[in-house]
């Protein structure tokens, strides 16, 4: 028996440490929030019965670390304590009576009671109203020094008091808070992660710890994350006597607070008010586990002191798990309509968050090996908002020893063709372009609303389609006839003539929906108007493409041969090599802007000693890929990887050939006739940036509607560029280049307005 709880005991400090390092150091948790809490507690309460065998290492004898080594280091005023959690209305009960115990008798207990967020949390140092130091909690006496990063949020006040009339800035003020992303900026960061053909971001508090850790914070100005502030840690010239009259004081400092913390005089009133929150959870801006009761009196948490690492008048009400653990059975593929492989956990029905999930995301197998998960573990899946549930990792503890590494298959399920994994791409592809699965992903697709929106043409009828061979690309809808179709069991008459007129009708969609709907990796909606507001048609797109990749392949043609032969020890060379074999996403993007190519290039190519000779040849070979290049890749919002995919697209041959029948059936592939009303533009190309009265489309139209044309990206062929309120490098790069800067104003004058 006693050997047993010795064992436990080891076994769980065992497992805590490793799930510790995980969480903190390789921000890479296998495990979910509420798993760890469950092992945390279970293993506290042991030691606290049988204190004999807590061991002197135990992790409950130390706060957790995220210190990495890129920074320097900050020690804290006064330790930066973690919070005890409790579970249920007991737990909270239980913990009132210890408190009230501890107090003189009579003592009656307020409360402050506010979410508790998910972010990362910071302590801030103000001297004299100045945002002196910003440091991660780190192992809660000593933080990373992140201050340059935290300049950059918005929410994080670089001086306070912000209204003066706020009174005096205290001599010193160190207050604690958390930053996150709020749920819409992660969705945003998210979308642009897709639009420049990245993966998406699956977890936000891990993405905020990683977006304040950047070593540039250029990076970390990018993100949109925001600060709440909540507790002092430290100060001098300042009296409060209560948690109430802290978050008060940090709210008129300027500081962003939680709106929603509310006081109550009882912990009836605060549990009351619990389950209030836990019903709102989801429509809140920002991710919550729980809630955080605080004794509001300053003394009184005083006199209650701390115990170990958590402060006695302070708790954290941990929300039911929107995690469990349940059996991974197997793993089924999808094929998307680009080929991409797609795994999916099929689980043992597991209960969470109030719906039963017997499946869950993988992401890509990258994401299984990275995790190790393996057929027959058990795994934790985690399900918040309306995000398909998803699997945070197994649980290693509980491997018998017959659970199988998961592998990408080799042939893709539906087509047996053989996968591959392109260059540089996390995802497996079934390269099949007449993958019976893909067909039908990318006919889906290509009919569904935002896209072709042809009514009538549901996931049944492509399959009918398709079975009876009467369609196999996208641009054989075009052709159907009522004849064959009438033949086809379930087809009467007026419903194939609703679908004929529908079909009919989606030939005249804008070009901006007919680009979307060609399902071009990364290219939706958003992207496709970014390539109308450049491309006037399919053609002009498609002669783009054409271009770029004559001049990719005559570079790859006339530089690969110069390079000196392989020294293969020599790891700078070989990384030379693979940026000179992928000119259009390596070199092309870096070398657009700015003049001088020559002496550019020549520094980077320096490791590979080439005669002066070559240095000129590849100089030339690369100048006319850029010059191929500049229509597509300065477009604002589209980055290397996506060009890259477009170009692909359109240069593919069954894709030209599915274009051409489209084109021939009389579906539209031209930008809509720009009107013009007057020519005081003409030939005069503009490149719009900063904040202006009018939104910037308007702008746009009415430089075009006076024959001017709005491009995206700066360049010697640049008119003028018009600069708003805080423009972008934009207005920097018109000034390299001698491009002249006009004001909303000036240009309006230019109209004659
Ligand atoms: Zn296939």
């Amino acid at each position: 028996m006693t050997n047993d709880i010795r064992s436990r005991i080891a076994n769980l400090s065992d497992q805590l440490h490793f799930h510790i390092y995980r969480y903190h150091v390789l921000n890479d948790p296998v495990i979910g929030d509420s798993e760890y809490d469950r092992m945390f507690r279970d293993l506290q309460d042991l030691e606290a019965e049988h204190p004999q065998y807590a061991r002197a290492d135990s992790p409950t004898q130390r706060v957790g670390s995220d210190l990495s080594g890129d920074f320097a280091k900050v020690a804290h005023p006064a330790p930066i304590l973690s919070l005890a959690n409790a579970f249920d209305e007991a737990d909270l009960r239980h913990w009132e009576e210890r408190n009230l115990r501890l107090l003189p008798s009579g003592s009656r207990l307020r409360y402050v009671l506010q979410p508790k967020l998910d972010g990362l949390a910071i302590v801030i140092s103000y001297e004299n109203g100045e945002l002196i130091r910003a440091a991660t909690r780190g192992n809660g006496v000593t933080g990373d020094d992140v201050t340059a990063n935290v300049k950059t949020i918005r929410s994080a006040p670089l001086r306070i008091p912000l209204d003066p009339a706020a009174g005096p800035a205290p001599a010193r003020l160190v207050v604690r808070g958390e930053i996150l992303f709020h749920k819409d900026s992660f969705l945003e960061l998210n979308r642009e992660q897709a639009a420049q053909g990245l993966p998406a971001y699956v977890n936000a508090r891990n993405t905020a710890s990683g977006s304040l850790k950047q070593k540039d914070s250029r990076e970390t100005a990018k993100r949109k994350l925001t600060a709440y502030i909540y507790d002092i840690v430290d100060s001098q010239g300042i009296e409060l006597e209560s948690e109430w009259q802290i978050l008060r004081y940090l709210k008129s400092m300027g500081f962003k607070v939680l709106a929603d913390a509310s006081r109550c005089s009882s912990l009836d009133e605060a549990i009351e008010q619990a389950a209030a929150w836990e019903a709102r959870r989801d429509d809140l801006p920002f991710e919550i586990d729980g809630l955080v009761l605080k004794v509001d009196e300053l003394s009184a948490a005083r006199e209650l002191g701390v115990a170990g690492k958590d402060p006695r008048g302070a708790i954290a009400f941990k929300f039911p798990a929107e995690e469990a653990a349940t059996t991974l059975l197997g793993i089924t593929i999808g094929v998307g309509r680009t080929g991409k492989l797609t795994p999916t956990a099929q689980l043992e029905p597991v209960f969470i968050g109030g719906v039963t999930v017997s499946s869950a995301s993988l992401h890509n197998y990258d994401q299984v090996a990275a995790l190790d998960i393996r057929q027959g573990d058990r795994v934790v899946i985690k399900r918040s908002g309306d995000v398909i549930p998803y699997v945070i990792g197994p649980v290693i503890g509980a491997r018998k020893g017959d659970e199988t590494p998961i592998q990408p298959p080799q042939l893709c399920p539906f087509c047996v063709a053989e996968v591959v994994q392109p260059d540089g791409a996390i995802d497996w592809y079934c390269p099949n372009q007449i993958c019976p699965e893909r067909i039908m992903r990318a006919l889906e697709f290509f009919v569904s609303r935002g896209a072709m929106d042809i009514e009538g043409m549901g996931p049944q009828t492509i399959a009918a389609l398709i079975e009876e061979r009467l369609i196999q690309d996208e641009a054989d809808i075009f052709a159907l006839q009522a004849e064959p179709l009438l033949a086809l069991e379930g087809f009467a008459e007026k419903k194939v003539e609703n679908l004929l007129s529908s079909i009919e009708a989606a030939k005249a969609r804008p070009f901006e929906q007919v680009l979307t709907s060609l399902g071009i990796d990364g290219v939706g909606s958003t992207v496709a108007g970014l390539l109308t507001d450049n491309f006037a048609s399919m053609a002009d797109l498609q002669a783009t493409a054409e271009l770029i990749s004559k001049a990719e392949a005559s570079f790859l043609r006339n530089t690969l041969p110069l390079l000196p032969a392989a020294a293969a020890d020599d790891s700078d060379v070989e990384k030379l090599r693979q940026r000179l074999r992928h000119p259009t996403t390596e070199l092309a993007p870096r070398y657009m802007q700015g003049a001088e190519l020559g002496p550019r290039l020549e520094r980077l190519l320096r490791p590979l000693q080439l005669p002066v000779e070559s240095l000129t040849l590849v100089a030339a070979q690369l100048q006319q890929l850029i010059d191929a290049c500049r229509p597509l890749h300065t477009i604002e919002g589209l980055g290397p990887i996506l060009a890259r995919n477009i170009v692909d697209w359109f240069t593919d041959a069954h894709n030209q050939t599915v274009l051409k029948k489209m084109q021939a059936a009389g579906v539209n592939m031209k930008a809509e006739e720009k009107k013009v009303s007057g020519t005081a533009l003409t030939g005069q190309t503009f490149v719009l940036t900063g904040t202006m009265s009018a939104p910037r489309g308007e702008i746009k139209a009415l430089v075009e509607a006076n024959g001017g044309k709005v491009t995206g990206g700066v360049s010697k062929k640049t008119s003028f560029v018009v600069a708003g309120d805080s423009p972008g490098s934009k207005v920097e790069k018109a000034e390299k280049n001698g491009v002249p800067i006009l004001s909303e104003d000036e240009l309006r004058a230019l109209l004659g307005e």
